[in-house]
């Protein structure tokens, strides 16, 4: 099973060159074994999201992709696509249990995981009891739909993506890398991981011009996003996070690879950084990256900082 993510900011990309940048990562990682493959791309429109997905090898999926009536010449300035090989551990091999797991019809939500969120029934249950519908036998499909569930009741207030990412992932039990896209949150990106591994690689069109930049921030996150009061979130007040802000302002063409394994980033940059446990990045819509921590109490263990392969 698998990851990858290509996000562009910047640099104007087509969409058949940002299917093709997925697919070839995908096939990259086939290696690692899967029996389903899926896709999440940007719409036509900025509050649209495509999902195709597909049981079988990377190739079949790139059969129904190719088949599908997407407009093919269609031009992103910024753009955020993430995909999947899965090995399912909940539910059977099937093409709506393949990822990317989607919060609705309209994709406002969709994210891409891999691992094992132990604690599934008890989320499903709670948000069945409050109206939503599901419609995998995944684990986590409740990942999906309690984002939206968050979001939406935190509508009034704006919540930002790393925080409404923070109040989810602080729910689940279990092991995963996660990226999280949505449609609210144009040309940003969330990842999270803890047990299974994620890193990051960075391209830029002239020498890496990233300045790191050690920032204390204060996290907002909101108590009451909490689908369970008793469980209060201890780290709310001040969060840790490191920045990735780059030196030249944010207008320089850069792009990132996320990905389970260095194997299907190596071809576009050797700049890389590795997600330790409990690490969450979040790339803004300007393509700065940040680093939170998902627990409190451990804060930035040690330095993550960009190296070479
Ligand atoms: N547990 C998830 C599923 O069965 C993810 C499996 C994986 O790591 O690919 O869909």
């Amino acid at each position: 099973c698998g990851i990858f993510a290509y996000l562009s900011y910047f640099v104007e990309k087509d969409r058949r060159y940002i299917a093709d940048t997925l697919l070839n990562g995908l096939s990259r990682l086939e290696y690692r074994g899967y029996d389903s493959a899926g896709i999440a791309i940007d719409g036509d429109a900025e509050n649209e999201a495509v999902i195709v997905k597909q049981v079988g090898k990377v190739a079949a999926l790139k059969a129904l992709v190719d088949s599908s009536d997407l407009d093919w010449s269609k031009t992103f300035n910024v753009q955020t696509s993430i995909s999947h090989t899965r090995w399912a551990t909940h539910g059977q091999p099937s093409p709506v249990n393949a990822h990317p797991h989607r919060s609705d019809e309209r994709n406002e939500f969709t994210i891409v995981h891999n691992g094992i969120i132990t604690n599934y029934k008890e989320i499903r249950t709670l948000l069945e009891n409050k109206g939503y519908a599901f419609e995998t036998e995944t684990d986590t499909e409740v990942v999906v739909k309690l984002l939206k569930y968050v979001y939406d009741s935190q509508r009034g207030q704006r919540i930002t993506f790393p925080d409404l990412a923070k109040a989810v992932t602080k729910e689940l039990e279990g092991a995963f890398a996660f990226l999280f896209k949505s449609v609210h949150y144009p040309g940003e990106v969330v990842a999270a991981r803890r047990g299974s591994p994620l890193l990051i690689g960075i391209k830029t069109s002239e020498d890496l011009n990233v300045d790191f930049v050690d920032v204390e921030e204060i996290s907002n996150v909101v108590a009451a996003s909490s689908i369970n009061e008793e469980k209060t979130p201890a780290y709310a007040k001040r969060a840790q996070s490191r920045s990735f802000t780059r030196a030249d302002g944010s207008s320089q063409p850069l792009e990132y690879f996320l990905a389970s394994d260095p194997s299907a980033i190596i071809e576009h940059t050797r700049r890389v950084l590795y997600l330790e446990d409990d690490d969450m990045a979040h790339i803004s819509r300007s393509g700065d990256l940040h680093i939170y921590r998902l627990r409190r109490d451990d804060g930035l263990s040690s330095i993550r900082s960009i190296k070479t392969l």
